[in-house]
């Protein structure tokens, strides 16, 4: 199946999820990183519990959810659940 490279546009049959090359996979590692940050905060929808899940993880292996307790607990810090980050 022929795709289209996010970072390139070049049509490409073999590659990446997402890009053509290593190279277009690690500069759109990078840019996503830029505009997600370097963790994004993924609530598993069963027990509402959040986890820091590392965006280069999602970007390369997706999220499963039965793996999500092996991230680390989304910080709340110490002004409680109220706090959005
Ligand atoms: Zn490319």
């Amino acid at each position: 199946m022929t795709q289209k490279c996010f970072v390139c546009g070049k049509l490409y049959e073999e590659g990446r999820e997402m890009a053509c090359s290593d190279a277009c996979h690690d500069e759109l590692v990078s840019r996503l990183i830029a505009e997600f940050g370097e963790f994004k905060k993924v609530v598993d929808q069963a027990t509402g519990t959040a986890y820091r899940v590392s965006t280069k993880d999602i970007i390369e292996r997706g999220i499963r959810w039965r793996d999500l307790d092996r991230y680390p607990l989304w910080e709340t810090g110490a002004r409680g659940p109220e706090a959005t980050d």
